[in-house]
């Protein structure tokens, strides 16, 4: 059975539909990510999992308990915010044993308790230090600390990480990989940065207009996007207008307009003479000044470079096709510096293999 199950939730403000008929579910120790633009629905999804708010229609079960009735401050869920929200005027080992007191528990309990989860979070020579003594990370690892002390079956996690630097936030989510791997505690996770959404989560729901647009491991939303929506809000991606042409067993030949013919995998339900979108990953492109045209696992195109962005670790090559439309291929930079391979308005080959090329239906 599924620690949480979120069937079919609708939610509603006024007539505006903010959460749309939600299905999912969420494992025992599985840290899940809501991931979305702004408006899309996931913190109200997050709200109503903490019991803030209450659905119009379907249910939310936690370890096969139906959460209806059930009041947020006696559902077995932690919320951290942003902003952390740790008491500034208690020490580290007063803040974590806050919500035991509220509980009544027993000194000699929360004493224990508070050992444990500092032991935890590693943070057992902090105690006695206030918040403003602390760095960002270890105030986080305090709020995350407070929030397990209850024992919830659920922490959920309302962009965490948001107000934080690059620098910061990067470090911030080590330590927050560590700490859920360590603690065991299933995490469900909202973000609008798709970066954060891939490199922590074991699974990720895309949601868009208050819908799961896909629900899958990082690796499959990356590189198997099952919409246009997915396959633009994740990372870098081009999407190419393409009529499909034929369909064969293992291949399927779509022509891009004004191009010419690409071959890619076939997708389950196509139909000769449907239009759609052909989507490829930048770092999927080689670019060349000539390329051996004889692989017949390669699709090749000809192009002139239109722009050309280095971003240090790779260069990122704008590329025009014959019909005008732009084209972004990726190649890593030289461990020697910078690779200058192109300038503007050179002639260009490009080629992948036909693999890489996912079909998107309309
Ligand atoms: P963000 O990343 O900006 O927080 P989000 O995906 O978390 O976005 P929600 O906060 O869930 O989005 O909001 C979804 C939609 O519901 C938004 O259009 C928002 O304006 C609307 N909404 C949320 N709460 C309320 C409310 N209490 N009353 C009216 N509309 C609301």
């Amino acid at each position: 059975m599924a620690l949480l199950e979120i069937r079919d939730v609708v939610k509603t403000f006024g007539d505006f539909t903010a959460v749309n008929h939600v299905n999912l579910s969420v494992e025992a120790g599985e840290f899940f990510t809501l991931l979305g633009p702004s408006g899309c629905g996931k913190t109200t999804l997050l709200r109503m999992l903490a019991g803030f708010e209450q659905p119009d229609s379907g249910a939310i079960l936690l370890d096969g308990k139906d959460m209806s009735n059930v009041p947020p401050e006696k559902r077995p869920v932690h919320t951290v915010f942003q902003s952390y929200a740790l008491f500034p005027h208690m020490s580290v080992g007063d803040n974590i044993a806050f919500p035991l007191k509220m509980a009544k528990v027993s000194p000699a309990e929360i004493k224990s308790r508070v050992t444990e989860i500092l032991e935890d979070v590693r943070l057992q020579e902090f105690s006695h230090r206030f918040p403003h003594e602390l760095s960002g990370g270890q105030r986080q690892r305090v709020a995350i600390a407070r929030s397990l002390v209850n024992r919830p079956r659920l922490l959920l996690l309302d962009e965490p990480l948001s107000a934080l630097d690059a620098k910061l936030r990067e470090q911030m989510q080590m330590e927050l990989i560590t700490l859920q791997k360590e603690v065991g505690v299933t995490f469900v996770y909202v973000t609008h940065d798709q970066g954060e959404a891939l490199a922590l989560s074991h699974r990720i729901a895309v949601m868009n207009k208050g819908q799961v647009e896909q629900l899958d491991a990082p690796e499959a939303i990356y590189s198997y996007p099952k919409s246009r929506f997915v396959a633009d809000f994740i990372g870098q991606c081009n999407l190419l207008d393409a009529t499909i042409k034929s369909i064969s067993n293992e291949r399927m030949q779509v022509e891009i307009a004004g191009v010419g013919i690409a071959e890619t995998l076939p997708v389950a339900g196509a139909v000769v003479g449907q239009t759609g979108t052909l989507s490829l990953r930048p770092e999927k492109i080689k670019l060349a000044a000539s390329l051996d045209v004889g692989d017949a696992d390669e699709v090749h195109f000809k192009g002139t470079v239109h722009n050309c962005l280095y971003l240090g670790d790779v260069t990122m090559y704008i590329v025009k096709l014959d019909n005008g439309m732009l084209v972004e291929a990726m190649l890593p930079n030289s461990a020697a510096g910078r690779a200058k391979f192109f300038d503007d308005n050179d002639a260009v080959e490009l080629a992948w293999r036909y693999d890489a090329g996912h079909f998107l239906l309309s």
